[in-house]
C-alpha cells in the first residue's frame, strides 16, 4: 500500500497550470478552495512551489519573462488552487511596476474570496524585513489567515533557525488573529515539504466550496 507521503505525491503531481493574470477579476476556478505563496524576491518561492508539486514545469512557468509579474494560477487535483503571486521587496524595478505590483498583490489578497491561506516566506538567513511587516499588516487588514514558511534553512545553524523560530512567534503575537502556524523547510533537502503537503491537502478538505 503506498505511504501517506506517496499518496501526498501523486495528489501534487495531478497539477495544471490555468494562466497568469494581471487583473483578479480574471482568475478563473473561483469554486475551488485556494492558497497562495508570497515573500520577497529571491526568497525560494519558485523552489518550494516545485518541491511541493515534485514537478519542475509549475515554476518554471512562473519564471518565465512576462509573467514573473502577474499571479499565476495552477490547480492541483481538481481539487485545490496554488497562486503564485509576484515577489515584493525587489529594489531594481521602476516605480510604475512596483505599483501596479502592490495593486495585483493587494487586489487579490483583500478581494479573493476564496482564498483560505496565505504562505508568507521568509528566508530563514535575512530573516523578516520591513516589506514583509507591511504585508503581514496588509493581510490583518484584510482579514484573512496565513502561515510563515522559513525557508532556505540548510543554508543556517540550528541555533540561528532556532533564534528566528522565536523572534517570528514573538512578533506573530501581534497578528494572533490571522497567524496560524510556522513552517521550516528546505525544498534543495526536501525538509519541510511534507508538511506543507499535508496543509494544503488540509486546506483542499476543510474548505470545499
Ligand atoms: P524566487 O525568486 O522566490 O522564486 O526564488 P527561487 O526559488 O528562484 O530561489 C532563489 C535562489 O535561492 C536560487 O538560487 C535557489 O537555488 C536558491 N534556493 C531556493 N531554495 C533553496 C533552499 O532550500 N536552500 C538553498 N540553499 N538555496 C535555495
Amino acid at each position: 500500500m503506498p505511504s501517506g507521503s506517496r499518496l501526498l505525491n501523486i495528489f501534487f503531481s495531478k497539477n495544471n497550470f490555468l494562466g497568469s493574470f494581471n487583473d483578479i477579476k480574471n482568475i478563473p476556478n473561483p469554486n475551488l478552495p485556494e492558497c497562495c505563496f508570497i515573500g520577497r524576491s529571491n526568497v525560494g518561492k519558485s523552489s518550494i512551489i516545485n518541491a511541493i508539486t515534485k514537478t519542475k514545469k509549475l515554476a518554471k512557468i512562473s519564471k518565465t519573462p512576462g509573467r514573473t509579474q502577474s499571479a499565476n494560477l495552477f490547480e492541483i487535483n481538481k481539487t485545490i488552487n496554488i497562486v503564485d503571486l509576484p515577489g515584493y521587496g525587489y529594489a531594481k524595478i521602476s516605480k510604475n511596476t512596483r505599483e501596479q505590483l502592490t495593486f495585483l498583490i493587494e487586489s487579490y489578497i483583500s478581494k479573493r474570496t476564496n482564498l483560505a491561506k496565505i504562505f508568507v516566506l521568509i528566508d530563514c538567513k535575512v530573516g523578516v524585513k520591513n516589506s514583509d511587516i507591511n504585508m503581514f499588516d496588509f493581510i490583518l487588514t484584510s482579514n484573512k489567515i496565513f502561515a510563515i514558511v522559513l525557508t532556505k534553512i540548510d543554508k543556517c545553524r540550528v541555533d540561528f533557525i532556532k533564534k528566528q523560530h522565536k523572534s517570528i512567534l514573538s512578533l506573530m503575537k501581534n497578528y494572533n488573529k490571522n497567524f496560524t502556524q510556522l513552517f521550516s523547510s528546505s525544498s534543495n533537502k526536501n525538509e519541510g515539504i511534507l508538511d506543507l503537503q499535508k496543509e494544503i491537502f488540509n486546506l483542499s478538505k476543510e474548505n470545499e466550496i
